[in-house]
């Protein structure tokens, strides 16, 4: 059989569906990584190996959400923006913020043996934190980010999310919101309100509550990958409502159970891509779950394009069931 080249809805980005590498679950060995034992600077009474407290939430013993400063910001808060633009050395001051959210007290609990009502906490979390950040008059954009497992660049198995808020609105982002403009001022719709629409009937469906879809995306990158998709035309996560931050967290956990069934402890990384605060750009927020089981190499450095040895449909099919 010949393999299909598909191409992302909105990008320039094409992604080989190998199925003739004929990939099932079951040849994705689960991930086993034996933990080194460490004093866990998150753990409840290790508040000071790590810098002071931005925020957090107060629980029955002591804190349920702690936000802390990475101990090794990317970006700094402090710094004053300078920027030197000659046309071929150009740089700016790293400027911006770079959050830890420790999400619980419990050091070894997974994300999805969450209940619903403790990742809405988190989500809450994330809203409150992108809301702050955005008032920064250096800030342009807000990366909402979880890494799970080794593989997936995972240094510390405490449960945590990371925020990094930037001076620039990053590539991929722009790329995706111009692709989005461009698709709007083509067929006066959104894409993704279009997506939701279409891909709520196909066979890439995944799971769906009132306020959200999830599903595999056509021009997969990675195996299992899954979008969750606000069905409400939404730029960004400030504009959510209650009951939506719970369906986000309902479709969440239930997209992760489905994954950790397929493969127990999947490694993976999860992020929000949506408009920063004040942007005039009307993109559509989602969150993008990208499981961690194949290998970017050669090819895909060279290119930016994927092998992904299983078809969404594939997936999506596995996933449902699960
Ligand atoms: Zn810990
Ligand atoms: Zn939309
Ligand atoms: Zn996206």
């Amino acid at each position: 059989m010949v393999n299909e080249i598909r191409k992302d809805y909105l990008l320039e980005r094409y992604s080989i569906i190998a199925t003739n590498r004929l990939k099932r679950p079951k040849d994705f060995r689960p991930v086993k990584t034996k933990e080194k034992k460490i004093k866990c600077p998150f753990c409840p009474g290790n508040e000071d190996m790590t810098p002071p407290t931005i925020f957090k939430i107060n629980g029955k013993r002591g804190w349920d959400i702690r936000v802390i400063e990475n101990k090794f910001p990317a970006l700094s808060k402090k710094a004053n923006y300078k920027k030197k633009l000659d046309g071929f050395t150009n740089c700016f001051t790293g400027v911006g913020h770079h959050e830890v959210v420790v999400e619980s007290p419990s050091h070894s609990k997974r994300l999805d043996q969450f209940s619903v009502k403790k990742i809405k906490q988190i989500i809450d979390v994330y809203q409150q934190r992108f809301v702050v950040l955005s008032k920064d008059k250096n800030v342009r954009f807000v990366a909402i980010f979880r890494n799970h497992g080794k593989a997936a660049g995972n240094s510390l198995s405490h449960p945590h999310s990371q925020i990094i808020a930037t001076p620039f609105v990053p590539e991929l982002i722009a790329r995706e919101m111009n692709a989005s403009s461009k698709y709007r001022r083509r067929n006066r719709k959104c894409i993704f309100c279009d997506i939701v629409k279409k891909e709520r009937k196909s066979k890439r469906f995944v799971y769906e509550n009132k306020s959200f879809l999830a599903m595999c995306p056509f021009a997969s990158i990675v195996p299992y990958e899954t979008w969750i998709i606000t069905k409400r035309h939404v730029k960004n996560i400030a504009g959510l409502k209650e009951q939506e931050k719970t369906d986000l967290a309902d479709a969440l956990r239930a997209v992760l159970v489905k994954m950790n069934k397929q493969i127990t402890n999947i490694p993976y990384n999860y992020y929000i891509h949506q408009a920063p605060l004040d942007s005039k750009n009307n993109y559509h927020m989602h969150l993008e779950i990208l499981p961690v089981l194949t290998v970017w190499a050669g090819f895909e450095k060279c290119t930016g394009a994927y092998i992904n040895p299983v078809s969404p449909e594939i997936a999506a099919k596995e996933l449902r069931s699960a």
